[in-house]
C-alpha cells in the first residue's frame, strides 16, 4: 500500500460541510454566516515526548484530535473542520485502522470533519489543525478576567498526571486512570455554553499552577486561589494530601476548563453544572493586584509550580 491508498482508504470521505475536502492541493471552505468567525488552533503529538509508541492506536488517535477539541472549548468555539498531518515510520495497517477509528468517533461526535492532510514517512508525529465557529467578539479570551472574578474550574484536576506516574513506576493502571491519560473529554459543550457567562477562559494542558500564570499575565490582574478547594476524584483520595495537592496544581493533560466569571454568575454557573452533568468548582478569585497567591484555608501558602516547558531544561 502506498501513500495515496491509505489515504484514500483511511482519511478520505465524501465531503459533508466543506465545498471541497480531501483530495486536491487545498481544501475549500464556505463563508461563514454573518457575525461568526472562525476560531483555528494547532497542537502537535510527538512519539516518546507525549505519548509512547505502544499506545493503542485507538486512543492515540483520539487524543490528538481531543488535545486540539479542547482549545475550541477553551475559545467556546464550536467544530467545524480539521487538518491532519501525519508522518509514519511505516505502514501498518492494523495500526491506521485503529488509529483512524479513534479520530473519527471523536470527530463524529462533534461534527467535525476532515478536510486535509498530509502525509510521510518518518518518526511518528501527529499534528493537527481544527477550524470552529464562534460570534464574532464572543471567544472566550484569556486576556478578558477582570479583578474581583471567581476563579473555576471544571472536572477533576491531576487524574492524568497520576495515570502517567503510575505507568512510569510500572504500578497496575486503574482502567479509568488510564482513560484519563489516554482519552481526555473535551469540554465542547460547556465552552459552548459559557459564552456570555465566563469572561476569561483557557483549557488546562500544563497544570494549573503554570497555566493559570498565562490567563493572568494576559489581564494584567493576579489571583488567590485556595488550594482547599482544588477538585480531585475520588480515586485520589489514597493518596497523602500533599501529593494529591501537588498533581491537581502541576500535573498535566487534564483538558479541563478554567475560567473567570463574575460573582453575580454563581448561580446560573451551578444550574449549567448540574445541567451537563460536569463539576465547576470555584477555587478563587481575581485581585486587582498582580501575582498569584496560593491560601491554605485562607492563610497564604508559600507555592511555586511552574507549568510544564518543552525547553526549561
Ligand atoms: P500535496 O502534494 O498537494 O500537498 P498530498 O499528495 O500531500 O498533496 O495529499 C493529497 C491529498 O490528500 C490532499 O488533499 C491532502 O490534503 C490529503 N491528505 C494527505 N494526507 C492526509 C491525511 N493524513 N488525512 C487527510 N487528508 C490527507
Ligand atoms: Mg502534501
Amino acid at each position: 500500500m502506498g501513500e495515496f491508498d491509505l489515504i484514500a482508504r483511511y482519511f478520505t470521505r465524501p465531503c459533508r460541510d466543506a465545498a471541497l475536502g480531501v483530495g486536491d492541493d487545498c481544501a475549500l471552505l464556505g463563508a461563514l454566516p454573518t457575525g461568526m468567525q472562525w476560531a483555528i488552533s494547532t497542537d502537535m503529538l510527538v512519539s516518546d515526548r507525549h505519548f509512547w509508541a505502544d499506545v493503542e492506536p485507538q486512543a492515540l488517535g483520539h487524543k490528538a484530535l481531543a488535545v486540539n477539541l479542547s482549545d475550541l472549548a477553551a475559545m467556546g468555539a464550536r467544530p467545524r473542520a480539521f487538518t491532519l498531518a501525519m508522518a509514519l515510520p511505516e505502514i501498518n495497517e492494523p495500526w491506521l485502522a485503529g488509529f483512524a477509528q479513534g479520530i473519527w468517533a471523536l470527530a463524529d461526535e462533534h461534527g467535525c470533519e476532515l478536510i486535509g492532510g498530509d502525509t510521510t514517512r518518518g518518526p511518528l508525529n501527529i499534528c493537527i489543525t481544527v477550524f470552529g465557529e464562534v460570534p464574532t467578539l464572543q471567544a472566550l479570551r484569556r486576556d478578558a478576567a477582570q479583578a474581583n472574578d471567581d476563579v473555576w474550574v471544571s472536572g477533576t484536576l491531576g487524574d492524568a498526571a497520576w495515570a502517567l506516574s503510575l505507568m512510569q513506576s510500572s504500578q497496575p493502571l486503574p482502567a479509568e486512570a488510564r482513560s484519563r491519560l489516554e482519552r481526555p473529554t473535551p469540554r465542547i459543550e460547556l465552552g459552548l455554553r459559557l459564552r456570555g457567562l465566563a469572561h476569561a477562559c483557557m483549557d488546562l494542558s500544563d497544570g494549573l499552577g503554570g497555566d493559570l500564570k498565562h490567563l493572568l499575565q494576559a489581564s494584567g490582574v493576579g489571583a488567590a486561589i485556595e488550594l482547599s478547594q482544588l477538585p480531585t476524584s475520588p480515586s485520589l483520595q489514597i493518596l497523602p494530601a500533599e501529593l494529591r495537592r501537588n498533581l491537581a496544581l502541576s500535573g498535566g493533560d487534564d483538558y479541563e476548563l478554567l475560567f473567570t466569571a463574575a460573582p453575580n454568575k454563581r448561580e446560573a454557573l451551578q444550574v449549567l453544572a448540574a445541567d451537563l452533568g460536569v463539576p465547576l468548582t470555584r477555587i478563587g478569585t481575581i485581585t486587582r493586584k498582580p501575582g498569584l497567591v496560593f491560601l491554605d484555608h485562607g492563610t497564604p501558602v508559600p507555592a511555586e509550580f511552574g507549568g510544564y516547558d518543552h525547553f526549561s531544561i
